[in-house]
C-alpha cells in the first residue's frame, strides 16, 4: 500500500514537472511584442516635441546621423503595421521627421484599432527577389512631456483609451528605449467629456443687445438657450457634453471654474464658445463668423459656417477672413509691442505673446501650446490658466452666429433659436460622421 502511494506521489510530481516545463517552453516560444525590439537597429530616433490637439497627435523628432533611405513612421505589432503620414528631411547632420504642419491634422487617434503597437521609423529596403530587408529604428522621448492618456470620442456608446508610454527594454545584450501605444476599449470615466459648450456672457454681463419692435434682446439669453438646445442635440447623438454654465451666471476666465479652464479640466476634444455679434451702429450686413485656432485645416470650421449660413448667410466682414464664414484673428508684431507698453504702463509684467496667437482668449487659452496661450500667472489681475503650457488640449472654436444689430439676423434669432442649435449640431455631426 505504502509503495503504491509513493508511486502515485512520484508520478504526480513527474507530471507536474513535465507540465511546468512545457508551459515554460510554450511561453518562451510564443513571440512577444517586445521581441520585435531585439531585431531593430542599434541607434534610435528621439521625439523632440509632441502635442495632442482635439483628436490628432502631432510629433517631431530626429536621429543624430543622416539616413538617406525610404523612411516612414509606423506603428507596428506582431500582426499589423500602420503607416503614419509623415515627412522626413536631412538637416545639419541629422535626419528628422514631422507629422503635420497643421495642429489639427496629425495622426487621427480615433481612427486607430485596439491593440498594442511600438512606434518605429522604418527604412524600407527590398532585397533580392523582393525579400523585405527593411530596417526599424526605435524612438525614445527627449521632449519635455511625459506619457499621454487619451479617450476617443464616444461612438455607439463606446470609447477607446489610448496610452502612449516611454519604456526601456533591458536584456543581457540589449538596452533600448522605445515608445509604445496601448489601445483598448474602455468606457469614458465620469469626469471626462467629448465636447464642451460655453454659452458666452451671463449674469452681470449680458453681452450685446438690440431692440426690435420695442423689445430689448440680450446676447447672454440667446447664447444660453442655443447652447442648451445644442447640448441636447449632441447628447441625442450619443456624445457626452460639458456645459460651462446652464443658468444665467457669469463665470471667471481662468481660475477654478473658469470658462477657459473647464474644457481642459474635462479633457474634452472640442470646445465651442457661443456668441452673437454686434458692431457700431446699424449693420449693412449680418451673417455668421466662425473663429478658429491658428495653423489648422478648416474642415470643421467650414462645416459649421456653411450650416449656420443657411440661416443668416456668410458675414461680409473682410478683415481676418480665411474662407466664407471662417475667421482667424491673431496678434501681429505691432499689436504685441503695443500690448507690452500698455501692460508696463499699468504696472504689469508683459506676457510672452507670440505672433499668430489668437486674440480671443476662449480659443488661445483653451488650446494651450497649440494656440500659443500665455496667461501664466505672472499678473495677479488676470490669474493663472493652469493649462497655458499644456500639450494636450481641446480644439477650440468661437462662434459668432449672427449680428444682433442687423435687423434680419435678429429677426431670425427671435423667431427660432432652435434652428441655430440645429445648424451648429449638424455641422459638428457631419464632421464627426455621427448621426
Ligand atoms: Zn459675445
Amino acid at each position: 500500500m505504502k509503495k503504491v502511494l509513493t508511486f502515485i506521489i512520484v508520478l504526480l510530481v513527474l507530471i507536474g514537472v513535465v507540465l511546468g516545463i512545457t508551459t515554460l517552453i510554450k511561453k518562451e516560444s510564443e513571440p512577444k511584442l517586445e521581441d520585435l525590439i531585439k531585431t531593430t537597429e542599434e541607434d534610435n530616433f528621439s521625439i523632440e516635441d509632441y502635442s495632442i490637439f482635439g483628436t490628432h497627435l502631432n510629433m517631431s523628432g530626429c536621429i543624430d546621423k543622416t539616413i538617406s533611405g525610404d523612411l516612414s513612421l509606423v506603428l507596428k505589432n506582431l500582426e499589423n503595421e500602420i503607416t503614419i503620414d509623415s515627412k522626413f528631411e536631412n538637416k545639419n547632420g541629422k535626419t528628422c521627421f514631422s507629422i503635420s504642419e497643421k495642429n489639427n491634422d496629425g495622426l487621427y487617434l480615433d481612427g486607430l484599432d485596439t491593440g498594442e503597437y511600438i512606434l518605429y521609423v522604418k527604412d524600407t529596403i527590398k532585397g533580392e527577389k523582393d525579400i523585405d530587408e527593411s530596417k526599424y529604428y526605435t524612438i525614445d522621448n527627449k521632449s519635455i512631456y511625459d506619457n499621454f492618456e487619451y479617450y476617443t470620442i464616444t461612438r455607439n456608446n463606446t470609447n477607446n483609451k489610448i496610452e502612449m508610454t516611454f519604456n526601456e527594454l533591458t536584456d543581457k545584450e540589449i538596452n533600448k528605449k522605445y515608445t509604445k501605444f496601448t489601445i483598448k476599449e474602455e468606457k469614458l470615466p465620469d469626469d471626462i467629456y467629448d465636447i464642451t459648450l460655453d454659452a458666452g456672457h451671463g449674469g452681470n454681463d449680458p453681452g450685446t443687445n438690440n431692440t426690435l419692435d420695442g423689445v430689448t434682446y440680450y446676447e447672454a439669453n440667446y447664447t444660453l438657450d442655443i447652447a442648451l438646445a445644442l447640448e441636447k442635440i449632441l447628447e441625442d447623438a450619443g456624445l457626452k457634453v460639458k456645459m460651462t454654465r446652464t443658468t444665467d451666471v457669469n463665470l471667471p476666465f481662468y481660475d477654478d471654474g473658469g470658462r477657459a479652464v473647464i474644457p481642459n479640466e474635462v479633457k474634452s476634444k472640442y470646445s465651442f464658445s457661443i456668441h452673437l455679434n454686434s458692431s457700431e451702429g446699424v449693420m449693412s450686413y449680418g451673417g455668421v463668423e466662425v473663429y478658429t485656432p491658428n495653423d489648422i485645416n478648416y474642415e470643421l470650421a467650414t462645416k459649421i459656417a456653411n450650416s449656420v449660413a443657411t440661416l443668416v448667410g456668410y458675414s461680409l466682414k473682410p478683415s481676418d477672413k480665411v474662407l466664407d464664414g471662417v475667421y482667424y484673428t491673431y496678434f501681429n508684431e505691432n499689436e504685441i509691442q503695443k500690448s507690452k507698453k500698455d501692460m508696463e504702463s499699468n504696472g504689469m509684467k508683459p506676457y510672452d505673446i507670440k505672433v499668430g496667437a489668437p486674440e480671443m482668449y476662449m480659443i488661445r487659452e483653451v488650446g494651450g501650446i497649440n494656440t500659443k496661450a500665455y496667461i501664466d500667472g505672472r499678473n495677479e489681475y488676470y490669474g493663472l490658466n493652469k493649462y497655458y503650457n499644456s500639450n494636450q488640449t481641446p480644439e477650440p472654436y468661437l462662434l459668432e452666429l449672427a449680428y444682433m444689430n442687423y435687423p434680419s439676423d435678429l429677426q431670425k434669432l427671435v423667431s427660432s433659436r432652435e434652428q441655430f442649435a440645429e445648424a451648429i449640431g449638424s455641422g459638428i455631426k457631419e464632421y464627426l460622421n455621427i448621426s
